[in-house]
């Protein structure tokens, strides 16, 4: 029961809002149309669309829903009612609004407004608040940063180890509340890291420290930018995290849209004016520069070894004290997870997933997806967005054929971070490995298609093959990685197969179809790469994929070898006060520590680090 001076104060969201394509005002337009009122009055059960006032409404969400299930591809609207202004602009409709009850599925009721900011200035303003404040009172938010008070006149010392998504999130809230933040990056700045990056794609030439993974902003960055996330887009640390994305540049449709990206060239600029604005706060960053090794005293860390890693000059390892290091260094940092072992930090096997990446011509993805609607999409100009596809499926143990030394398991099939219109590009990190990932830019014009097709691998998997200890599933990836770059036959060149042939178990003997892999690509059995209860895992999965997808098995979709760094396979324990379960100041974040997958779960979960590392300073907050 919602009281009635609620009601007419309150926020209402309207979902499953549905406006054909034609009707659509496309992408452009950013207020409420005509057809949406009209969609809006039919749930609201308003008589007049018109006399709805458009000012009262805002667009929430809205996504593409082309599902076969539907008769008509369409899209699907969520949209917020403000009900002051649906009053003050229509007094009439008080009546109206106070019969309104919620509704299963498409009416809800907000209660009042309570949009979020952007977390630097929530931050911020909350921190001088607290400054100017003659009592140590400290300003209360209802958000989730709560506020902050220093508790001695000593700047505690911080040193973030890693400049992808959870390192700038932690470095970004921890100098906001006044810690003294280095930040360490063994790659370098992205204007460098775009040359280096160029250097490698036209010739062959790779940068050991500077690279796809390796760089300012992290993994992520030379990437498709997509910002979905399984932790739910309402969730408000996921807000807060768009937001900020916003503020430093992201166009605002990705906190509208329902399958958000950005593409590299968006990012690019973004992460320059996150670098400039942690600058201006005082973090001292420091491109080219590895964490090494810990300093360890008392079974503490208070600081870290770090050395020159760009090569341009000879100085040995230097010693940086701090409070409190934030290990925020991403799934490929091999050397610095072996260093943690040196110091008996806990580290555990994590499953994971390994495959291949598939890419088809962004076409017939269309067309699969879209049927005559395809040509809407219009190289990413159109009203359609460029398709996708998400498949998964679960390959029960019946189905594989088990090795006799290994107990038989059940294992998901899925694809995994689907580039539309994107291209495949290089990930390693050692030039006698090759691993594969996808990017795109932010209109996905490319004429390609690709997406990873893994199966998870667990410590059954690494022990069948002796691979044992806390980095066995390192040693499971290196060993694929190897393999794919002597099929390859070096020079980054990257082995593929037909799907067909694929499924056939047989080499693709005609000429393989164009990819988009800029590196070159030689004709082999991928069968060779995997223990055969994966690549019979792959088999079936992806025959099953091509009934959901009619057309996926195709001659034109190519197989492309190896993809290995899914996430993370380890995880880094930590405790209830987020540090190490084995070493306390070490502060394990993200991806890399096995808590986060993506670039928005990596970026949170650095969030919240940043406010437990603040807290356990006593940079304290009493609202979180
Ligand atoms: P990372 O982003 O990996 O950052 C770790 C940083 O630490 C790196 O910059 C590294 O150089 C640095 N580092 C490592 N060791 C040290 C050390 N010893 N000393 C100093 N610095 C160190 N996710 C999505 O959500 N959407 C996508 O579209 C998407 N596309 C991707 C495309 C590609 C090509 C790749 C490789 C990944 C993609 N991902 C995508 C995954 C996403 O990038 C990661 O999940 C995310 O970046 C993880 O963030 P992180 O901060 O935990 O680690």
């Amino acid at each position: 029961q919602i009281d009635s001076t609620s009601k007419l104060e309150g926020v209402w969201r309207i979902s499953k809002l549905r406006v054909s394509v034609h009707e659509d005002p496309g992408k452009d337009f950013r207020g409420v149309s005509e057809v949406l009122l009209k969609e809006i009055a039919k749930i609201l059960k308003f008589p007049v669309a018109s006399m709805l006032p458009p000012e009262a409404f805002t667009v929430a969400r809205k996504s593409f829903d082309a599902r076969k299930s539907q008769k008509e591809p369409k899209f699907v609207y969520t949209v917020d009612m403000d009900v002051q202004k649906l009053l003050s602009l229509e007094p009439h409709t008080l009546e109206f609004i106070s019969e309104l009850e919620p509704k299963v599925g498409c009416l809800e009721f907000l209660g009042h407004s309570s949009v979020s900011g952007d977390l630097m200035s929530i931050i911020s303003n909350t921190w001088k608040l607290d400054k100017t404040a003659s009592s140590r009172e400290v300003a209360s938010s209802n958000d989730i940063m709560g506020a902050y008070k220093l508790s001695s006149n000593r700047k505690p010392k911080v040193v973030v180890v890693g400049s992808g998504p959870s390192g700038l999130f932690a470095s970004l809230v921890l100098a906001e509340v006044g810690a003294d933040v280095t930040l360490v990056e063994r790659g370098q700045a992205v204007e460098q890291r775009g040359r280096d990056i160029g250097a490698l794609v036209v010739r062959r030439m790779l940068q050991l420290e500077s690279n796809f993974c390796f760089g300012e902003g992290g993994a992520g960055t030379w990437s498709d930018g997509k910002l979905v996330t399984r932790i739910g887009r309402n969730n408000s640390s996921v807000l807060t995290v768009l937001k900020t994305f916003v503020h430093f540049g992201a166009p605002h449709s990705i906190l509208v849209d329902g399958k958000p990206h950005l593409g590299t060239d968006r990012l690019i600029p973004l992460l320059r004016n996150f670098r400039r604005y942690l600058q201006e706060l005082g973090v001292t960053i420091r491109f080219g520069t590895r964490v090494d090794d810990l300093v360890v005293k008392d079974e503490q860390v208070v600081g870290v070894k770090i050395s020159d890693s760009s090569g341009s000059s000879e100085t040995s390892s230097q010693k940086v004290g701090c409070d409190a290091v934030v290990l925020a260094v991403g799934h490929s940092a091999r050397d610095t997870y072996q260093m943690l072992l040196s110091h008996n930090v806990d580290v555990v096997p994590k499953e994971f997933a390994v495959g291949l990446r598939i890419e088809h011509p962004q076409e017939l993805i269309n067309n699969i997806q879209y049927s005559e609607l395809a040509s809407e999409v219009k190289s990413g100009r159109g009203k359609v967005p460029v398709a996708d596809y998400q498949v998964a499926e679960y390959v029960s143990e019946q189905n594989v054929n088990t090795p006799s030394n290994l107990e038989p398991i059940s294992r998901s099939c899925y694809s995994f971070c689907m580039c539309p219109g994107g291209q495949v590009v290089l990930t390693s990190t050692n030039p006698s490995e090759v691993c594969i990932n996808g990017m795109s830019f932010s209109r996905r014009s490319s004429r390609w298609a690709n997406a990873a097709l893994v199966v998870t691998v667990s410590s059954k998997d690494f022990d069948a093959l002796n691979l044992e200890g806390p980095l066995a599933g390192i040693e499971f990836q290196r060993t694929l990685e190897r393999k794919a770059a002597i099929m390859g036959g070096g020079n980054f060149v990257v082995p593929v197969q037909i799907v067909t042939d694929f499924l056939d178990n047989r080499l693709s003997v005609t000429s393989v179809p164009p990819s988009s892999y800029r590196l070159g690509v030689k004709a082999a059995n991928l069968h060779e790469l995997f223990p055969v209860h994966i690549t019979e895992a792959l088999q079936r999965a992806i025959s099953m994929f091509d009934r959901e997808l009619q057309g996926f098995v195709s001659e034109s979709a190519l197989l492309h070898g190896v993809e290995t760094r899914t996430s993370s396979p380890i995880q880094i324990t930590r405790s209830d006060t987020w540090e190490s379960t084995s070493l306390k100041g070490l502060y394990p974040v993200g991806e890399g520590a096995g808590y986060a997958g993506g670039i928005v779960s990596a970026a949170v979960d650095g969030m919240h680090a940043g406010f437990a590392v603040a807290r356990n300073l006593g940079l304290n907050s009493d609202t979180i």
